[in-house]
Order: C-alpha cells, then structure tokens, then sequence
C-alpha cells in the first residue's frame, strides 16, 4: 500500500510505493539535528512528486546527498542521494506523512556526526 505526505503547505507532495514503514532513523549529524527529521529509505523509483518546482535543494561537506525543502514553508520532506550500489535513493522524513503514528515507530540512531 502507498503512502502519502506533504511539505505544510502542500505544493510540494510525494507518494511512496511502499508499505508505511514501521521503523525510522534519527541522525545526530549537524543539519538533521536542526532539522530534527525522522528518515525512512527508498529507491527514488519508487518516490512520485508533486510540484517539484517549488522544492530547493541544499547541499554541503562533500555533497553527496541534497536536503531538498519548500521553498514557501520551509519544510523538508525528503532528502536525496546515491546509495552504497549506486541506486538513487530518497530518505523520506516521516514527520510530513500524515497517516505515521510517530510515537510508534522505532527509531534507529545514527551517529551522523561521528561520519
Ligand atoms: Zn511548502
């Protein structure tokens, strides 16, 4: 079953072909602990977009990965790069899925900042 989510105010909107996850990953690297995002992985086939035009991308340290946000609201629904066998892949931040019971999911650390 798909799932859906949003930036806040809805010009930027996303579908995933994918069961709703059950776990997510919170990284204490610098922008996700600012961002305070909680990260779900998918191949970007898998990822359908609505209103890419209003999404701006911010890269830095070895811009490997983009961190793309609305460039209205501000909000980060998902960000992007090339994964470990070379697939594009999305991390989709749970907290712009309406329909994830948040406090339900287990939450993998990941000591980004130690990367
Ligand atoms: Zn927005």
């Amino acid at each position: 079953m798909a799932f859906q989510g949003s930036c806040h105010c809805g010009a930027v909107k996303f579908s995933v072909d994918a069961d709703l996850p059950k776990q997510a990953m919170s990284c204490n690297c610098s922008i996700c602990r600012r961002k305070g995002t909680l990260m779900a992985f998918f191949p970007a086939a898998k990822v359908k977009l609505e209103g890419e035009d209003a999404l701006k991308g911010y890269q830095f340290n070895k811009h490997r990965l983009t961190h793309w946000f609305c460039k209205t609201c501000g909000i980060h629904p998902f960000g992007g790069g090339i994964g470990p066998d070379g697939t594009e892949m999305r991390a989709i931040n749970l907290r712009c899925v309406p329909e994830a019971d948040l406090d339900a999911l287990s939450i993998q650390k990941f000591d980004g900042a130690s990367v």
